[in-house]
């Protein structure tokens, strides 16, 4: 019997899988595809995910060390004013989805990870002890049975609905949307800022999502290839959307957008090349996580709009948040409900993004009154703490796990402390074990994990300026903290308690 197996190698699939093998368990990946998929999805990730590829040595591996946070971004087709934040929470990482795809999955092939390719999952049974799986692979039918499934297999997901969960939410079928990689004449590129030099509109910057009374539309020169994207609202519910996309219906799309005919011709380059019309937009979350043995993540448990791109930030995140607690519960050493709290943790954090991804919607719609309501949101968008509210939103920096203590570190992702010794803490987390960063003076807490040593690494050093003592989970959570330069006797209850509700009970040495 498996002890895992993920249904789904897109991103989050693989991510799971790696951080599976690196608490222990090798998962077996089903993946339909017998060959990665080329469509063009994500062109890159935005907010604390880059940060996570950072702690796991994948973010040198795709575009080297990790660079600051960027200056700007946009919320709602609005600029968003990152210089105006302190701390700036909003790092990028603008890599195409498939070339970090190839990366996760060659990272899980060199932790011994199965991937069958061409292998479709059918069915699913489950009892008390273990989940059936009816699989369909290149060679006929065959079951195969694991202790646990993950669905990883996209906003369609098959093992939700075997498993009998719902996908409760709305399906908007208003906007229309063109995409596709094409040229643009090279006079009408502005030479200092890079941007579209369109006529009656001035300088439309690059990947700025520019919005008129009639849609939005968004030129993206990226290192892949220049794309353009223009999304209208729709009044034309006869269309035939099975008829295949043409670049004169992209060019028509982008005129009734812009009131102007931009030139734009195919694209160059071998590709592959994007021409794509999507209609509506789907926003769903499904209504468990979890059924029994079978869980899901990333797009198989919520679906939104992919404006602002928050939707990798999200399902790796989840990845990371599963990976060490299924383990936990397969070694042996999981405390009672460790499980459960994948989804009373990631559940809130996905409602937030379906709220922030709706508002942005709703701020980029044709019409007076929202021109009105961008106006007022625009002067919102000089306070700087408004900025630092949705920066921190769209990046995660403001999520909370419950906190077991009130130290303002506890619950929330471990700031990237540097130590004296010039070590940053992401390079201390590539192995995604639990970690507790003991930095006070005399290196006193030591004592305090005897019994966990064999699931919990401790590391010292100087104090730094946010605390003198940290208890970091795998997925980069703070699950204890304190600032006191000798802890005291609460303080290392607190630390046992935190190691317990985490970590499982202690061990007899
Ligand atoms: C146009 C567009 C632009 C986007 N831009 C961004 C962006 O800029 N930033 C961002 O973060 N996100 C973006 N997203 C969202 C992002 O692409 C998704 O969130 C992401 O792909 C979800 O990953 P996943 O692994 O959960 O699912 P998927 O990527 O959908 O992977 C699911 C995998 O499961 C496989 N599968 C399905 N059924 C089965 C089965 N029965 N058995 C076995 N295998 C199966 C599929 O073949 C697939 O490989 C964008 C999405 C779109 C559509």
């Amino acid at each position: 019997m498996e002890d895992v197996v993920i249904a789904g190698a897109g991103p989050n699939g693989l991510m799971l899988a790696c951080e599976l093998a690196l608490a222990g368990v090798r998962p077996v990946v089903l993946e339909q595809l017998p060959e990665p998929s080329l469509m063009p999805r994500a062109n890159g990730l935005v907010g604390q995910v880059v940060r996570l590829l950072d702690r796991r040595g994948l973010h040198e591996r795709l575009a080297g060390p990790i660079g600051p946070p960027v200056p700007a971004f946009v919320f709602g087709a609005m600029r968003l004013d990152l210089t105006l934040t302190e701390p700036n929470p909003l790092n990028i990482l603008p890599v195409p989805q498939r070339r970090i795809e190839a990366a996760l999955g060659e990272r899980a092939a060199e932790l011994g990870v199965e991937v069958r390719r061409g292998h479709a999952l059918t069915g699913l049974t489950q009892d008390d002890e273990q989940v059936t799986l009816e699989v369909a692979g290149p060679d006929g039918p065959y079951e195969l049975t694991t202790r646990y499934v993950v669905g990883a297999d996209g906003g369609k997901s098959v093992t939700r609905k075997l498993a009998g969960i719902g996908f409760p939410g709305v399906t908007e079928d208003r906007t229309i949307s063109y995409s596709a990689s094409a040229t643009v004449p090279a006079e009408m590129i502005d030479a200092e800022t890079g941007g579209l030099r369109v006529p009656g509109h001035g300088v439309i910057p690059p990947l700025f999502h520019y919005r008129t009374e009639h849609g939005l539309f968004i030129y993206a020169p990226l290192p892949t290839g220049t794309g353009v994207t223009a999304i209208e609202w729709a009044d034309d519910d006869d269309e035939d959307d099975d008829r295949p996309v043409t670049l004169d219906e992209v060019r028509a799309s982008v005129r009734r957008v812009l009131g102007f005919d931009l030139p734009i011709g195919p694209p160059e380059g071998d590709g592959p090349h994007l021409l794509r019309r999507l209609r509506g937009r789907n926003t769903r979350l499904a209504d468990r996580f979890r059924a029994g043995r079978v869980l899901l993540v990333g797009d198989a448990a919520h679906v939104h709009s992919a404006i602002g791109g928050p939707g990798l930030n999200l399902g790796l995140q989840d990845a990371a948040g599963l990976g060490w607690k299924l383990a936990a519960e397969i070694r042996g050493w999981a405390p009672e409900g460790l499980l459960d709290t994948y989804e009373a943790e990631r559940r809130p954090v996905a409602e937030r993004v379906v709220m922030h991804t709706q508002a942005q919607s709703a701020l980029i719609a044709p019409g007076g009154e929202v021109t009105a309501l961008r106006e007022l949101f625009g002067e919102l968008l000089r306070q700087p703490s408004t900025v630092q509210h949705i920066a921190d939103l769209m990046s995660g920096a403001d999520v909370r796990y419950e906190p077991g203590t009130d130290h303002p570190l506890d619950g929330r992702w471990a700031p990237d402390l540097l130590l004296d010794n010039g070590v940053r803490l992401a390079e201390l987390t590539r192995t995604a074990r639990p970690l507790l960063l003991d930095l006070t003076p005399a290196a006193c807490l030591g004592d305090e994990l005897r019994g966990w040593t064999d699931r919990v690494d401790a590391v010292t050093g100087k104090a730094v300026p946010e605390a003198t003592a940290l208890l970091v989970r795998p997925d980069g959570y703070v699950a204890w903290a304190t600032s006191a330069a000798e802890p005291g006797d609460a303080e290392r209850k607190a630390l046992r308690a935190a190691l317990e509700r985490w970590f499982g009970t202690l061990v007899d040495m």
